[in-house]
C-alpha cells in the first residue's frame, strides 16, 4: 500500500489490492443511445470487471472513452420498486452531483436513463477507487501508524465538509470509506444521509447506522440525531484501524449497548437523559450492575495505540453526545498533525509544489460554500413522482454540462455478464432498533 513520505516523493507504483485476472480488453462495451440530431454523439464505455458490490448497486471498472482514464461505473438495478428505495437513490444521485471535495465521492457523470416510463435502473460514473477500509482492515497488508493517521485525517476532513453542508451521513462504516492505491480516501454511500434537524422535537427515522458503528444514543432509542452520531462511528473505525478488529461486535442492539457500557463505564443518569434515551432504555441502563470505565484497555488494541491515539479515541467514544468531540475539534487534535502534514505534502490537490517549496492552501480542511438543500424531497409522495424527478434531474444535468454523453454497448462480449450482475445481500446485521 503506497504511502508517500511526508517530505519525500509520492510513490504511485504499489497497488493497494491486486487487480483481478480480468484483462483490460474483455469488458462490456456500451451501445449508442438514440440521440437527437443536435446532441453530440455519445461515446462508448469500455468496462472490464466487477470491483464491488454494495447494498444498492454493483460497481464495475471501466475506461472513459473521452479521456482514456479508468473510472467506476455503478449499476443501480430495480431502483423504483418502492417509494423508500426510490427516494434513497434520488437522494444519493443529488448528493453525488453536489459534492466537490477530495475526500467525498462525487459523480463524474450519470448515463441518460431509458424514457421515463421504462426507467428501472441507473448508471452512475465516479472516480475509480480500488478498495475500501473494510477490505484493507481484514487483509494481511501491513497497516502502520502513518496509514492510520492519514486515513483518519481524511475521514474527518471529508466529514467536516459534509457537516458544513448540513448533512449527517448516518452510516459511516469501513465499507463506506473507499481507498485507492495511493491511500486517498473518499466517503461514499449517502442513501441514509439526512440534513441536520435543528428542532429536537422532530423525530428522525431509526433505520440508521450499521449496528456495530451505531452510537449509544441511537441504541438507547433516541429519535434526535446530531452530527456527532457520525463521530461515534469514526471512533469505532479508529479503534478498528488500531486493533484490526471490530470494537463493539454484538449480536443484537441491546448486547451492543451492553458492550459500549462495559468499555465506557455505566453512564451518569444525567448523561443518559441528555442522550435522549427512551424511558425503557433509561430504566434498563440504571437497573444493570455498575461497570467502572475500562477505557485504559484501549492501550492494548495494538502497539499503534499510543497515548495521543487513545486520548483522541476517548474524546470520540463519549456516551453523552453533547460531550463528544466535534469534527472540527477532532481535526485540531495533536494525533492528527502528522496525517495532515503527509496528506498536504504529497496527496492532496489543494496545495502546490513550486521551485521555492510547497505552497499550502489557505484552508486545509474546507467547508462547503453553500449548504445542501433537501427541500426538493418534500413534495415526493409516489414512485412515479420520484421517477419523473430523477429523469428530469439527469436530463437537465446533461443539457447544462454540454459534455459528450456516455452509453452502454450491448454488443460487448461481457455485456450479458454485466447486465446479470446483481446486488449482493447485505452481510451486516439488521438495522432494526431495539423496541424499548
Ligand atoms: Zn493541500
Amino acid at each position: 500500500m503506497a504511502l508517500c513520505k511526508a517530505h519525500g516523493p509520492y510513490n504511485t507504483s504499489a497497488a493497494l489490492t491486486p487487480e483481478s485476472n480480468a484483462t483490460d480488453d474483455d469488458g462490456p462495451t456500451f451501445k449508442k443511445y438514440q440521440s437527437s440530431p443536435q446532441e453530440k454523439d455519445p461515446k462508448a464505455l469500455e468496462a472490464d470487471r466487477p470491483i464491488g458490490y454494495g447494498a444498492f448497486g454493483v460497481v464495475w471498472a471501466v475506461t472513459d472513452p473521452r479521456t482514456g482514464k479508468r473510472i467506476a461505473l455503478k449499476k443501480m438495478p430495480n431502483v423504483f420498486q418502492n417509494i423508500v428505495s426510490s427516494k434513497r437513490v434520488y437522494r444519493e444521485l443529488r448528493m453525488l452531483c453536489f459534492f466537490k471535495h477530495e475526500n467525498v465521492l462525487s459523480a463524474l457523470d450519470i448515463l441518460q436513463p431509458d424514457p421515463v416510463d421504462h426507467v428501472d435502473e441507473l448508471y452512475v460514473v465516479t472516480p475509480l477507487m480500488q478498495s475500501d477500509l473494510h477490505k484493507i482492515i481484514v487483509s494481511p497488508q501491513p497497516l502502520s501508524s502513518d496509514h492510520v493517521k492519514v486515513f483518519l485525517y481524511q475521514i474527518l476532513r471529508g466529514m467536516k465538509y459534509l457537516h458544513s453542508a448540513g448533512i449527517l451521513h448516518r452510516d459511516i462504516k469501513p465499507g463506506n470509506l473507499l481507498v485507492n492505491s495511493n491511500c486517498l480516501l473518499k466517503i461514499c454511500d449517502f442513501g441514509l444521509a439526512r440534513c441536520e434537524e435543528p428542532d429536537r422535537s422532530k423525530e428522525m427515522t431509526q433505520e440508521v447506522v450499521t449496528q456495530y458503528y451505531r452510537s449509544p444514543e441511537l441504541l438507547a432509542g433516541s429519535t434526535y440525531h446530531s452530527y456527532v452520531v457520525d463521530i461515534w462511528s469514526v471512533g469505532c473505525i479508529f479503534a478498528e484501524l488500531l486493533g484490526r478488529k471490530i470494537l463493539f461486535q454484538a449480536q443484537s442492539p441491546i448486547q451492543q449497548l451492553n458492550q459500549v457500557i462495559k468499555l465506557l463505564g455505566t453512564p451518569h443518569p444525567e448523561d443518559i437523559r441528555a442522550s435522549g434515551a427512551s424511558e425503557g432504555a433509561f430504566r434498563y441502563i440504571v437497573s444493570q450492575p455498575y461497570h467502572p470505565p475500562a477505557m485504559q484497555t484501549l492501550h492494548h488494541l495494538s502497539s499503534r495505540a499510543n497515548h495521543e491515539a487513545v486520548h483522541l479515541l476517548c474524546r470520540m467514544l463519549v456516551f453523552n453526545p453533547y460531550k463528544r468531540i466535534s469534527v472540527a475539534d477532532a481535526l485540531t487534535h495533536p494525533y492528527l498533525e502528522e496525517g495532515q502534514l503527509r496528506y498536504h505534502t504529497c496527496m492532496c490537490s489543494c496545495c502546490v509544489s513550486t521551485n521555492s517549496g510547497r505552497q499550502y492552501a489557505s484552508e486545509l480542511e474546507p467547508c462547503t460554500v453553500l449548504p445542501y438543500d433537501m427541500s426538493y424531497e418534500e413534495n415526493l409522495y409516489t414512485v412515479h413522482q420520484v421517477k419523473d424527478a430523477v429523469y428530469n434531474f439527469i436530463s437537465d444535468m446533461h443539457r447544462k454540462s454540454g459534455v459528450i454523453p456516455l452509453c452502454l454497448n450491448t454488443a460487448s462480449p461481457v455485456y450479458r455478464q454485466f447486465q446479470s450482475s446483481t446486488v449482493a445481500p447485505q452481510p451486516e446485521l439488521t438495522d432494526s432498533p431495539h423496541p424499548w
